[in-house]
């Protein structure tokens, strides 16, 4: 099938950009287009303008000041992939990058388009949400900024309106050693199951912890309970064995027939276990 007609734009400012997606009911940003131009073939989307984002100078960089990382959300996902800083400052999104796709869809693919798009199964969310990152958003009435567990609602649905663009992703400067585990169908496929984990150990306690199933249900599930019990009891075998059991496995409402939900909730305990595991003796541990 062949997409619907559009018109094309290519502002080469944001202010321009917003101009234009304000302007039109159904118009819609491209990024990557690794997710929109199939939707566009398959007449999933049928925008009557396309504004690309890629001649937006401003929209790309990654740049780390006082302690924030700033990554445009026009960055590609195969400079992020191949940037020091991030691998210094936010491992992480490093270990989550590797199960995205392959190198052709990296190499156009965006860190914001991944965001924006918002699929249940994508690694990127979690990690930003693990991360403790904030989403800087663009309208015409000025910026806002949105905690990454506020901006992703459900499947494919954030909290950008119409008219709006994600412009940067902010990251705070990651504590403790990570790890993004997945189980999919083949390597570079969307995880049936993820887990990012951040695991942060000073002098024996668990000082910080973040736990962050993804490919479950709508949106990317964080172990708010789990969490806490690494937190107060510490990432020892025995806390972790607490921790496991209260895993929120009755959110698990992804059904497929490339996986049950029976078959996702099996795979949660022991995949959260390695990533724990992972994390608290990871090398990359800051
Ligand atoms: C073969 C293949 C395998 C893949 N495997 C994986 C995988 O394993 N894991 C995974 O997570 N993804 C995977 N993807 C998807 C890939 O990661 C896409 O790059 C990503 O989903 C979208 O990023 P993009 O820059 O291409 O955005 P686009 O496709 O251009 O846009 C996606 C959506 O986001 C909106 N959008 C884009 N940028 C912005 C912005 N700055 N502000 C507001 N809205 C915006 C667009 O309007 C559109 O609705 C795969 C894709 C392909 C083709």
């Amino acid at each position: 099938m062949k997409p619907a007609p559009f018109d094309y734009e290519a502002p080469t400012t944001i202010a321009d950009a917003l101009k234009l997606l304000g302007g039109h009911e159904d118009a819609r940003p491209i990024a990557g287009g690794q997710s929109l131009v199939p939707m566009l073939a398959f007449r999933l989307a049928r925008p009557s303008l396309l504004v690309d984002l890629n001649r937006i100078p401003s929209l790309a960089g990654i740049e780390e000041k006082g302690g924030v990382l700033r990554i445009g959300a026009m960055t590609r996902q195969a400079a992020v992939l191949a940037s020091d800083t991030v691998k210094h400052h936010a491992p992480l999104l490093i270990q989550a990058l590797e199960n995205v796709g392959h190198p052709p869809t990296r190499a156009r693919g965006t860190i914001g388009g991944s965001c924006a798009h918002a699929d249940p199964a994508a690694e990127l969310p979690s990690a930003m949400v693990a991360l403790d990152a904030t989403m800087v958003i663009a309208a015409s009435g000025g910026e806002r900024r949105v905690p990454a567990d506020d901006f992703f609602i459900g499947a494919f649905e954030t909290v950008l309106q119409t008219g709006e663009i994600l412009v940067a992703l902010e990251l705070p400067k990651q504590t403790g050693g990570s790890a993004f585990l997945e189980v999919s169908a083949r390597k570079g496929d969307f995880g049936i199951v993820t887990v990012a984990a951040r695991i942060a150990v000073k002098d024996g306690r668990c000082t910080d912890a973040a736990l962050v199933l993804g490919g479950i249900t709508e949106r990317s599930v964080r172990c708010a309970q789990a969490e806490h019990i690494l937190k107060e009891q510490g990432a020892t075998p025995k806390a972790i064995d607490v921790a496991l059991a209260a895993l929120p496995l009755d959110t698990v409402t992804m059904d497929s027939r490339l996986a049950s939900a029976a078959y996702r909730r099996r795979l949660i305990p022991e995949l959260c276990r390695r990533a724990i595991e992972a994390a608290t003796t990871s090398k990359v541990a800051l």
